[in-house]
């Protein structure tokens, strides 16, 4: 880092939160891309914008007792980060699994802010969730968890305040629950939650629209360089929400998808998954809750791979659409010998800091979660105006709307990114430019707003 402003912030972040290591990843990882946009904005160290960015507006941490079939208590530890709201109420999921901490959901909350802020709707940034694992647990079990969740989160949120959604291991079974008991405490019927079913509020294309956005995004980038995703060979990461409907619109547009993966291995399909096959995966980790090596019992033509990652397979273009640091600096190293020709990132940090250097000195087309997964929250956005139009729009509407969305943020990065300098010869980096267009909305309106 050279800008001294950049380096003072990028110190006090180190020194503030030396136990949050997910978090400093994401931290440094946006600094060092806005010292072009800091340099040109004198205006953003008087108000102390950078240190106010990096500092979460509100940190809510509770005890979640419940009650197991047996009759045996447990406690949880249940979060809220309400990251900034300078753009809107705070918007972002809910995250239950052991790995959920501080340092996690600070990660996620500040890349949130500026996720949202990229959509150009109007939603600030939050996160939450809990140590829980619904795996292995009974509906009962995971209802009465999301029900002593909500009997403390409830009064934090609300419309206009604060809109949670699903994320890692929260899908519509524990949405229902949440948004149930917040009903019932509150005794009002209000668009508090997205991603809920669609007999209660839900939107369509909600449940596809982090893989759709994910897919039309990357589109777009190789649309910038003639290219598209006939013939192309892919492998996608995870067999949940992101991964199986990145897959679906890979599928759609000609594409051979031959991974999938779940944190016990992969399996690889040498005929390609197809949607028949999809259909299958969805219903084995989302009704069943089975493992995926179970694929390779069902379909003769794949292998299963325990306790290995997909980036081995050779492959045209990735997609890691599981989890944080998912794909290191060595499995970088590992695809672009392969002759990797695109990255998109679906989950949320997945390549860490080695990996998404490497994808940068490669110049390969390289898209970064914040930017490229942004499907999801827009769609919350669109349900959020629904439920406030107490109206439904059809699949083909919302559809649309995703996909324009997804071309605008894809614009809006290049362009950036241009703008900034962050080019090299016909290399655009898309890390700098998402980072950049997402940051100066919201640092704008904090400004307009004064010191709150
Ligand atoms: P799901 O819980 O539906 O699926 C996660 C998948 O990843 C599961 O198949 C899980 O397998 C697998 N997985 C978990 N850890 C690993 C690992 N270490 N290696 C390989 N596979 C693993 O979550 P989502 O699909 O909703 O979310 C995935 C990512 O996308 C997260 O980073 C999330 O924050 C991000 N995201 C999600 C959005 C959404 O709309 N859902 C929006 C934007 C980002 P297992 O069964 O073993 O747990």
């Amino acid at each position: 880092m050279k800008n001294a402003y950049v380096k003072r912030v990028w110190e006090y972040v180190q020194a503030k939160n030396a136990n949050e290591p997910e978090y400093l990843q994401a931290v440094q990882e946006v600094l060092t891309t806005l010292e072009p946009v800091v340099d040109q904005m004198p205006e953003l160290e008087p108000n102390a914008i950078l240190e106010r960015m990096v500092e979460p507006e509100r940190v809510i941490m509770f005890r979640v007792p419940w009650m197991d079939d047996a009759g045996n208590y447990h406690v949880n530890r249940g979060y809220r980060v309400q990251f900034n709201s300078a753009i809107g109420p705070y918007k972002g999921g809910l995250r239950f699994s052991k790995e959920v901490n501080l340092s996690v959901l600070k990660f996620l909350g500040f890349e949130q802010v500026l996720k949202n802020s990229l959509t150009t709707l109007p939603m600030g940034g939050g996160k939450g969730g809990s140590d829980f694992d619904p795996h292995g647990k009974s509906d009962k079990e995971v209802m009465r968890f999301c029900q002593s969740f909500m009997t403390e989160l409830y009064r934090h949120i609300g419309a206009d305040v604060d809109v949670p959604a699903g994320d890692k291991n929260v899908g519509g079974r524990e949405i229902g629950y949440m948004f149930g008991q917040y009903k019932r405490i509150r005794d009002e019927y209000t668009g508090v939650f997205t991603g809920k079913g669609l007999t209660f509020g839900g939107s369509l294309i909600r449940t596809e629209a982090t893989g759709y956005g994910l897919i039309y995004f990357a589109q777009e980038m190789l649309k910038k360089v003639g290219d598209n995703f006939k013939g192309k060979v892919c492998v996608v990461s995870g067999s949940g929400n992101v991964a199986t409907y990145a897959a679906q619109k890979l599928i759609q547009l000609g594409a051979k998808v031959v991974t999938l993966s779940d944190s016990n291995g992969y399996i690889y399909d040498a005929d390609g998954i197809t949607q028949e096959k999809l259909d299958w995966v969805k219903e084995l980790k989302g009704v069943r809750r089975g493992r995926i090596s179970e694929y390779a019992k069902k379909f003769p033509s794949s292998k299963y791979f325990e306790g290995k990652k997909v980036w081995e397979v050779k492959c045209d273009c990735a997609f890691p659409c599981a989890t944080q640091n998912e794909l290191l600096g060595s499995d970088a190293k590992t695809l672009l010998s392969n002759g990797v020709k695109l990255v998109a990132e679906g989950a949320n940090m997945p390549s860490d800091l080695d990996a998404v250097n490497a994808f940068l000195d490669a110049k390969i087309l390289y898209a970064p979660g914040k930017a490229s997964n942004a499907g999801g929250v827009a769609t919350s956005g669109l349900e959020m105006s629904q439920n406030s139009e107490r109206l439904s729009w059809s699949s083909e509407e919302v559809d649309e709307k995703l996909h324009s969305i997804m071309v605008n943020i894809h614009n809006n990065a290049y362009d950036t990114a241009i703008k900034f300098g962050a080019t090299d010869g016909k290399f655009v980096n898309y890390v700098a430019g998402a980072n950049i267009a997402g940051f100066v909305k919201v640092a704008t309106a904090m400004i307009a707003q004064g010191l709150v």
